[in-house]
C-alpha cells in the first residue's frame, strides 16, 4: 500500500511539531524544513487543525503547536482518517471489473489494507520522534530569522 503525498506530509508536519520548543514554527517554517511548497503545507495544516491535532497560537512567538490529542494520536488512526475508506484497487471505476461481484482477491486486499493500518495503530505521534528521528528533525528545522507569523 502506498500513502498519498498528503498523508505523508501530514505525518511529517506532526513530527516537526512534536519536537518544537517554545519557539513555535509557522506553516512557512514547516514547509521550508520539509522542502515542500508552502501551499501544500498550508492545506495539510488546515486539515490537521480541523482534526484537532494541531493548533495555531497567535501573538509574539506564535505559530503552530501540537495539541495534547495530537501528541497522543495513533499513527494508524491518523493514516486511516487521511487515506479514507477507499479500496486499494478501483474495482468499480470507469470500466468496472467483471469479477467485482464475487472476488476473493478484493476481500483479501481489504484485509491486507486493514492489517497495514493495524500495524501503525500502536504507534503514537510522539513515538515517531524518538531518537534518531527527533534529533535529526531539530537539526534540520529552520530557525527564527525571517520568520513571519502566519500560522
Ligand atoms: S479482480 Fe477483484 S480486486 Fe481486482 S479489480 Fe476485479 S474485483 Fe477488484
Amino acid at each position: 500500500m502506498r500513502l498519498t503525498r498528503f498523508t505523508d506530509l501530514a505525518l511529517r508536519v506532526l513530527m516537526r511539531l512534536a519536537v518544537a520548543d517554545a519557539d513555535l514554527p509557522t506553516t512557512r517554517d514547516v514547509a521550508a524544513t520539509m522542502e515542500v511548497p508552502y501551499t501544500h503545507s498550508a492545506k495539510v495544516v488546515a486539515r490537521l487543525r480541523h482534526l484537532g491535532l494541531i493548533e495555531a497560537r497567535r501573538g509574539r512567538g506564535g505559530g503552530l503547536a501540537l495539541t495534547a490529542a495530537g501528541r497522543a494520536a495513533s499513527v494508524g488512526g491518523v493514516v486511516r482518517e487521511l487515506e479514507g475508506a477507499g479500496d486499494v484497487v478501483d474495482c468499480d471505476g470507469a470500466v468496472p471489473c467483471p469479477l467485482r461481484g464475487a472476488c476473493v482477491l478484493r476481500g483479501a486486499l481489504r484485509g491486507a489494507q486493514e492489517a497495514f493500518f493495524a500495524a501503525l495503530d500502536p504507534l503514537t505521534v510522539n513515538d515517531l520522534v524518538a531518537a534518531p528521528t527527533g534529533p535529526l528533525l531539530l537539526g534540520i528545522s529552520s530557525g527564527p530569522p525571517g520568520r513571519t507569523v502566519d500560522p
